[in-house]
């Protein structure tokens, strides 16, 4: 990655940007005792009368332990939604510069590409869902900012082999988020360790898959100091709240709980997978490395609305490029997976 830098990538007027200053940021608690009459807060405590640190450091401070990262290079959002809008509005120049994502995949990229009137060049990936890496390289021009690589890839289940991002990550010019939403779910390696060697990758991660909290919404960014410098220049001061902030640390504290949950959907993954298998209606599965399996069936809306009548709902995909009559079914408690089986088996 010779000769590679940020501020080319950077909007001009975010390179320009004087931060916000919030009371948070201009006087940092040591611990001692102080009478805190900076921000305009109520006085009376309940427990979160106070702004939370607009930083997050415990949080972040146990994440960079556990990762093997520094703090600064870590950027906590309201879940990876925020995060993703974040990293949009840092480097995309709106009606000007352009990103590309890879359908079938995550439908917020295009989602924050248009809400940002940001170009989004798809490339599809191929029959076996992977980066059609030649064909990524014919899109991408001098106003191509971000590729946005999900893996293991929503709603497919597949995470990429490893030689193809390696190939994108040595030869696009503008930054690579690789989305790992379901990192905890597969037997491939994070690219968190890839950091040091790649200044354009970006990794987001989030807690609300494996880790169990898709209600207090926070996603995780990990980069370069440098990117991670200018995320925070543009996020809102107070982005993630007190409350989630605490609940985060507890959880992320408690690894052998998340540890024990995972691998019991992993175990359940295995049962559903044998399942689908014996159903003749499940034309093809396809291979997954997440807490979702996609299913070819022989007629997906048939199926969705039988599944609905019995009270179950699972995400219809056929609208998805390469996805013609799938169906992704999240897996649930060994209890929930057992009624999915068994309606399953009656449907005919
Ligand atoms: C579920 C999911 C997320 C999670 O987003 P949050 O806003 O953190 O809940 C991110 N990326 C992908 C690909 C997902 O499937």
């Amino acid at each position: 990655m010779e000769g590679f830098d940020l501020n080319k990538l950077v909007r001009e007027s975010v390179r320009k940007l004087q931060p916000y200053s919030s009371a948070r940021d201009e006087y940092v608690s040591d611990g001692s005792e102080m009478l805190f009459l900076d921000a305009n807060e109520n006085p009376f405590d309940n427990g979160v009368n106070r702004y939370p640190d607009p930083y997050q450091r415990s949080l972040k401070s146990l994440l960079a332990e556990q990762k093997g990262l520094s703090e600064r290079q870590i950027l906590l959002g309201n879940g990876s939604d925020e995060v993703l809008d974040l990293i949009f509005r840092a480097f995309c120049e709106p009606n000007q510069d352009n990103i590309i994502s890879l359908p079938p995949t995550y439908g917020m990229y295009k989602v924050l590409a248009g809400i940002n009137a940001v170009e989004n060049r798809e490339v599809l990936l191929t029959t076996d869902f992977e980066p059609n890496v030649d064909e990524i390289q014919n899109v991408v021009d001098a106003n191509s900012k971000l590729l946005f690589i999900c893996s293991p890839n929503n709603p497919t289940g597949n995470a990429f082999k490893k030689e193809g991002i390696q190939k994108l990550l040595e030869s696009f010019s503008g930054l690579v988020v690789i989305d790992e939403a379901y990192i905890d779910f597969s037997k491939d390696e994070s690219w968190l360790s890839a950091l040091k060697t790649y200044p354009n990758l970006i990794v987001t991660q989030t807690l609300s898959k494996a880790y169990g909290l898709a209600g207090i919404r926070l996603g995780i960014c990990y980069a370069s100091e440098e990117i991670i410098g200018v995320l925070n220049k543009i996020k809102p001061p107070y982005n993630v709240n007190q409350l989630t902030q605490q609940q985060a640390l507890q959880r992320v504290l408690n690894q052998d709980l998340v540890k024990q949950e995972v691998q019991q959907i992993l175990d359940e993954r295995e049962e559903l997978i044998k399942a689908l298998n014996g159903l003749e209606f499940v034309k093809e599965l396809y291979p997954t490395d997440a807490n979702f399996v996609l299913a070819k069936v022989d007629d997906a809306n048939k199926r969705y609305q039988q599944l609905l009548e019995k009270q179950v709902v699972v995400r219809n995909r056929s609208t998805q490029p390469l996805c013609e009559n799938t169906l992704r079914f999240t897996v649930g408690t060994p209890e929930e997976n057992k009624k999915l089986i068994a309606i399953l088996k009656e449907l005919n």
